[in-house]
């Protein structure tokens, strides 16, 4: 017995990891255990006996954790048990869902703080941004509570006498939800509330870099889920990386598959999906302007535009990476820029009061360098930044200077205007007239967000209509939307809405149920078809 103590102890020695207290504070309090390995499956039990996935700090360079991801059978057994778990879910009536929405909402909005602090550490965008995620997750659920008793179908007037006919909503079955690492918490939240709210399971695949966030928000939900009597694979996890996701994508068992990520993933998955005629939505790549207008307040438009193009290091899908510039501004307006760059505070994103935390991976400082690379090749003139940081304190994490540059062109088909490079890039170019900045605005192929600084209700009117501004998003700024407009963009951007609007109606099949209470039954359009 002493001897068998012995060996358990051994082995639990072994199996847990030195962490540092910046980062085991944070998991601790999100009960992620501090092991060797944990696991990244959940479907109502925690497993994963796939390859590991690492969870590297940006900021640091620290292995956060070791997380075993889903193999082929966990994965299968995984959606066997979400199917299950829909079936149980789909007789829970729509306002009960929404009272496990709003507890889940309770539980998230407890654990904001540190849940926003777990996003900074792995991903490493700013505390307050990453807390400000959390509240995005937070407003989706109080929005979905709301939702689901307002679900509605309508009541359709037949051409038959005694019919009538109803469009009813029904859930799907199991949802698959494909996310992207730059925001690991918040894109779930969007979509997990509505499907939810509408009678879905849903089986999550978080990117591979991020899984420690998804761990956290899976634990939380779960328990709530269980509480409730609802089996936890209707918010399944099956941590993992492009096996997993194609997998997850090719399943005949997901009718719909809500993918965010880059735009070459999406067209395979969006491909992928439509060959066995699956639904999609997919929210890919974005590639925003910003306009200024000569009678713009630009007391509130360089702040803006600062912010969308540095904010989360430029690693937002709706970062401002153009920006078009009226003449008769453009030197006043990017001297104050400049002067906004040159007060950054950059460090570790969990500091109070740091402004720029680093890129999240090391590729993507590769890609940034390049990106630099290609510009000063083809003769832009580079205002500032260019560099990857070389202080000391900063050589362990992925820090790169915000960059503003005029490229020699203003060709929107150009690679250097029309791709959308991951990082703090803005390139920025000078116009006479709207229309011509309009057409640039326009002239790419992603078409997420956009915005319009100007205080001319003319150019308001032209700019929000057909006309105008072609994306999904037409904001203040490019960046911060709220979660009650439906959000997405079109084009190579891929069309889909989360969130607010009308989103909810994606999660649904919709049936035409004709109803006949009459005592005959005549065929519409007066078609004959009698013996
Ligand atoms: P990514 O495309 O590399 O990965 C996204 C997800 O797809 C990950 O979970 C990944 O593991 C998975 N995946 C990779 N290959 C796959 C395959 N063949 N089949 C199925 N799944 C596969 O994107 P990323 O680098 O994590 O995120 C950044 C991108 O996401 C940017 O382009 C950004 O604009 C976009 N994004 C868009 C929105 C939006 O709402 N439009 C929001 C956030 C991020």
């Amino acid at each position: 017995m002493l001897l068998r103590k012995a060996i358990v102890s051994v082995r639990h020695v072994r199996c847990v990891r030195g962490l540092s207290s910046r980062a085991s504070n944070i998991l601790g309090a999100l009960d992620i255990p501090n092991s060797y390995e944990i696991p990244g499956v959940y479907d109502g039990r925690w497993k994963g006996s796939g390859e590991t996935l690492e969870s590297v700090c940006p900021t640091t360079g620290e292995v956060l954790a070791r997380v075993r991801s889903a193999t082929p059978d966990e994965l299968r057994e995984a959606l066997e048990k979400s199917k299950d778990a829909h079936i149980i879910l789909r007789k829970v009536p729509a306002p009960i869902r929404g009272e496990i929405l709003r507890q889940i909402r309770e539980a998230l909005a407890a654990k904001s703080d540190v849940l926003g602090a777990l996003v900074s550490l792995e991903m490493g965008k700013i505390k307050t941004e990453g807390v400000g995620e959390v509240q995005e997750f937070v407003d989706i659920c109080d929005y979905a509570v709301g939702l689901s008793r307002m679900m509605n179908g309508r009541v359709v007037a037949s051409e038959r006498p005694g019919h009538t006919i109803l469009e009813v909503p029904n859930p799907l079955g199991v949802v698959g939800v494909l996310t992207a690492f730059n925001f690991p918490v918040a894109v779930y939240g969007w979509n997990f509330s509505l499907s939810f709210a509408a009678g879905n399971a849903n089986v999550w695949k978080p990117s591979p870099s991020t899984p420690l966030c998804s761990i956290a928000v899976t634990k939380i939900i779960a328990q709530v889920l269980e509480k409730n009597g609802i089996p936890g694979a209707a918010s399944a996890l099956v941590s993992g990386g492009k096996d997993v996701g194609e997998a997850l994508v090719g399943s005949p068992d997901i009718p719909l598959v809500s993918f965010t990520g880059s735009e070459a993933v999406g067209r395979v998955v969006g491909k992928a999906v439509q060959s066995r005629f699956g639904k999609t939505i997919l929210e890919l790549g974005g590639n925003n302007a910003s306009i200024v207008m000569p009678d713009a307040d630009l007391s509130m438009a360089v702040p803006a535009v600062f912010f969308g193009a540095v904010g989360t290091a430029g690693q937002r899908c709706t970062s401002t990476r153009r920006l078009y510039l009226h003449r008769d501004i453009a030197s006043r307006f990017l001297d104050a820029l400049q002067k906004l760059y040159a007060l950054l505070r950059v460090g570790d994103p969990l500091v109070e009061g740091t402004l720029l935390g680093p890129l999240h991976t090391r590729a993507a400082v590769g890609t940034y360098a390049e990106a630099v690379r290609q510009l000063r090749e083809h003769g832009a003139r580079i205002l500032t930044g260019g560099q990857i940081y070389e202080q000391v304190e900063l050589r362990q994490g992925n820090f790169v200077q915000p960059t503003i540059a005029i490229p020699k062109h203003v060709d929107p088909a150009d690679a250097i205007w029309s791709t959308e490079t991951f990082a703090p890039i803005l390139n920025v170019a000078i116009f006479d007239e709207l229309e011509q900045a309009i057409a640039w605005n326009n002239g790419v192929p992603q078409g997420l967000s956009s915005s319009l600084w100007t205080q001319n209700m003319r150019n308001i009117g032209k700019w929000i209509g057909p006309e105008g501004s072609d994306t999904g998003i037409v904001n203040v700024g490019t960046s911060g939307a709220e979660i009650g407009a439906a959000f997405g963009g079109n084009k190579s951007t891929g069309w889909g809405r989360e969130s607010g609007g009308d989103a909810w109606k994606q999660y649904v099949r919709w049936s035409a149920c004709t109803i006949n209470f009459s005592d005959a039954a005549p065929l519409a359009q007066g078609v004959d078809f009698s013996t």
